[in-house]
């Protein structure tokens, strides 16, 4: 299980890492265009929340 909340107030919460990183790519993409984070960049935030 893996979860992370967006600066924004959008939740994720998934069964993988890999399913995460790809929601908070695509969250990114549609909400905040020109932030792009890497999926290290997002794992460690999801270890952090
Ligand atoms: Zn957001």
């Amino acid at each position: 299980m893996a979860s992370l909340r967006c600066p924004c107030g959008t939740n994720f919460r998934t069964e993988t890492d890999d399913e995460l990183v790809e929601q908070v790519q695509e969250h990114l993409a549609e909400a905040h265009p020109g932030r792009t984070y890497s999926r290290d960049d997002i794992l460690m935030l999801a270890a952090m929340s």
